[in-house]
């Protein structure tokens, strides 16, 4: 015992290494308001029993090779450190296991801007700060006498289980921040990479889709999938700003739906949801059952992908596997434009005579009203001005700043509105067809709407991050062919669903099909809505008190 007290003293400083890069974290934990006091006593503990099971290790090391452990410490932890430290200081949660998951596939572009929003030069000046000060006490680090193993056994042997077992056991290994990003790096491509291999083979295996529409008539479906709109944000839903004057327009020819919400609010998991038949309890349809483009390519259609977001035949992100099955694919994203660059391709896909008189399916991914708004439209649509038109009210929240962003999120919608618009007269010009065009925001997004904050985040799910405006156009003919659908924008529904409602629209009827989960359907079932593994309603009471 004396020899481990004397050893304890001499290593002064590496003890507050250890404690420096393995409990900061946990002390910083009860700033996060995602997590209950449970949850944060669990990180506190399975912390405090690792960091005790590697201090006694220490003590059986030389001081050489304990600098250099120390130092390949410090390297795997100071990234997933500062990501960890920045969300709890900056934003008040801990990070929960799908952002985690998603630090690893957002792509590039995305996390540029997302950085570009929320860097400051204080920040920069942290992170070096917080990674400065480990290197420094690793330099000032003393020799010692260390203690022999085969005096001390059962201390050894305690504490390489007890690493061995929060290391080991997934549930347990959660709870240590740097353990559970590289777990869950390993764990993101072994999963990636088996679906990219099972979906591929699964197009070669036998499955039966039928179309019930006459095939006398062509049909062009349209999806469009926007990006982070705040429904509240615009007039067709009441918004005080006329930022929709195009689709308003349209008076009863858009189907307006009130209630819809997304399955999560960031982009990745929303995709992975909506294009496939997977669900909260069932992941594994992901692989084990039909994805969209898989659908429409087997009833015969002619399906393209036209995409302003950073997409890859190269499955960077975990639902690209699902849209390389698209037959024709046009990535736009590197032109870095506004959103009408998917207009000239749209006209040119229906211009040229081969694809005429074809079944189609186009699905148009839009960059939307992403973050760094001012991004989002031409400076023609720099149109709203809080100080001109005194319609951002005031809340106790919102800053002078914030109100100008807000002023920014709107010039964005009113760009979105323009660039709906178009698609939709673009399908009103096409002859002898039959056009649907289905128009839904991935997730919503808060604009200082009950604190502090503007963004989208799983950590801090609000309503208005859940709820999605949703919009369907019909041209006359395909409306009066289809009576057997109901377009009724009261419904409420989770786009979760969506693949049921779309091969609705087209009629396809395959093994796996279900019609109470279609939107449009007669037989419609209202199931609970989940946003991620949170329920819709309890995510509203804690904001809106309902
Ligand atoms: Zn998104």
């Amino acid at each position: 015992m004396r020899e481990v007290l004397s050893i304890l003293k001499q290593k002064k400083i590496q003890f507050f290494f250890l404690f420096y890069i393995l409990l900061l974290v946990p002390i910083l934990c009860p700033l996060a308001e995602n997590f209950t006091f449970l949850d944060k006593v669990a990180v506190f503990l399975v912390c405090g029993l690792f960091f005790a099971a590697i201090w006694v290790i220490s003590l059986f090391i030389s001081s050489k090779s304990e600098k250099i452990v120390y130092s390949v410490m410090l390297a795997i932890s100071i990234i997933p450190g500062s990501i960890y430290l920045a969300y709890l200081l900056f934003a008040h949660v801990m990070m929960e296991q799908n952002s985690v998951t998603s630090l690893f596939e957002t792509n590039p572009e995305e996390s540029k801007e997302f950085v570009a929003h929320y860097l400051s030069l204080w920040v920069i000046a942290g992170v070096v700060a917080y990674a400065a000060v480990p290197i420094v006490m690793i330099c000032s680090m003393k020799s010692f006498k260390r203690l022999r193993v085969r005096n001390n056994k059962v201390l050894f042997v305690l504490s390489v289980a007890v690493i061995l077992c929060i290391v080991g056991i997934e549930r347990v290994s959660r709870s240590v921040y740097f353990v559970n990003f590289y777990r869950t790096y390993i764990s993101y491509k072994i999963r990636t990479n088996y679906e990219v291999k099972t979906i591929k083979e699964r197009q070669n295996v036998d499955y039966k889709v039928e179309s019930i529409r006459p095939d006398s008539v062509p049909l062009t479906l349209v999806v469009v999938i926007g990006e982070s709109l705040n429904k509240h944000h615009m007039s067709l839903y009441g918004y005080q700003r006329e930022t929709n004057p195009l689709l308003k327009k349209l008076g009863d020819s858009l189907v307006v739906y009130k209630d819809l919400v997304a399955p999560q609010v960031h982009t990745i998991p929303v995709m992975r949801s909506l294009m496939s038949m997977s669900e909260l309890s069932h992941p594994s349809y992901f692989t084990q059952k039909p994805s969209l483009y898989e659908l429409f390519n087997r009833a015969g259609y002619d399906t393209y992908l036209i995409s302003n977001q950073e997409f890859s035949e190269e499955y960077k992100s975990s639902y690209d596997i699902l849209l390389t099955l698209a037959k024709k694919k046009y990535n736009v994203a590197p032109f870095k434009q506004h959103d009408d660059i998917v207009l000239p391709v749209m006209e040119k896909i229906f211009k040229n005579p081969e694809n005429n008189g074809k079944n189609r399916l186009i699905l148009i991914h839009l960059i939307g009203n992403h973050m760094a708004y001012e991004f989002r439209y031409p400076k023609e649509y720099i149109v709203f001005n809080h100080k001109k038109d005194n319609l951002v009210p005031d809340a106790p929240y919102r800053d002078e700043k914030a109100k100008k962003t807000i002023d920014k999120f709107d010039n964005s919608v009113l760009y979105n509105d323009y660039i709906i618009n178009s698609i939709i007269n673009t399908l009103k010009s096409l002859q002898g067809q039959d056009a649907v065009m289905v128009y839904f925001s991935d997730h919503g997004e808060e604009l200082y709407d009950y604190r502090e904050f503007a963004g989208h985040a799983y950590e801090k799910v609000s309503p208005t991050m859940s709820e999605v405006p949703f919009m369907v156009w019909m041209s006359p003919s395909y409306r009066e062919t289809r009576q057997d659908l109901i377009f009724n924008p009261e419904l409420p529904y989770s786009t979760e669903d969506f693949i049921y409602s779309v091969s609705d629209l087209a009629g396809l009827k395959y093994k796996d099909y279900n019609d109470t989960r279609s939107l449009f359907s007669k037989k419609y079932e209202l199931k609970r809505r989940y946003v991620g593994e949170k329920k819709y309603e309890d995510i509203k009471n804690k904001f809106e008190g309902k």
